[in-house]
């Protein structure tokens, strides 16, 4: 199976959400938790491609980066598309959720299984999968896509999750995909 992986935002032009007390930034989460992802991918026979850029689909100006993360996918061809995200609200808001263009699909199916995998694993608050068809990554992938929100990075109980246990949220994900493609079989 084909990976895209792609870790939300960007390292040097668009932080995310920041934890306010820690500073933990979402784009150093993300680009962390997707290297592991695709690694552990990788052992698990997946060809995996990964891009963290805010140029989704020809609607950023990176000179450095011509080729939008969508477009990139479309054109791989990826099987399967996972974006990485942390979530933010009011410091408040806790949990996990994996966002996909239509729950009775393939992305449902594949954002079930990840979501399934991260609230066993670590325990966090179950959010569920949720339908955000206007989503760029969602909207603009041509292969099943999910947009997974790990935790709150602004809510210091998630955060605390999101530095120790970031290895966790990958083996999750990861498990997540491998599931998903025993379940086409
Ligand atoms: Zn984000």
């Amino acid at each position: 199976m084909r990976v895209y992986i792609n870790p939300g935002h960007d390292l040097t032009y668009d932080s995310g959400a920041v934890n306010p007390n820690s500073g933990l930034r979402e784009c150093d989460v993300a680009a962390k938790i997707g290297g592991k992802v695709k690694e552990y991918l990788e052992a698990a026979g997946c060809e995996c491609r990964l891009l963290q850029s805010d140029n989704l689909y020809y609607d950023s100006d990176y000179a450095d980066r011509p080729v939008a993360v969508c477009a990139d996918a479309n054109a791989w061809p990826a099987d399967i598309f996972v974006s990485i995200h942390c979530n933010a609200a009011n410091s408040a808001a806790r949990g996990t959720e994996v966002e996909c263009y239509n729950r009775m699909s393939d992305g449902g199916n594949l954002a079930q299984c990840i979501q399934g995998q991260i609230v066993h694993a670590l325990k966090t608050v179950d959010r569920g999968v949720k339908e955000m068809p206007g989503l760029a990554v969602l909207k603009h992938t041509d292969m099943p896509a999910v947009l997974v929100e790990t935790a709150f990075i602004d809510n210091d109980d998630d955060a605390r999750l999101l530095v120790e246990d970031w290895d966790k949220f990958a083996a999750a994900i990861a498990r997540g995909v491998t599931d998903y493609e025993c379940s086409l079989q």
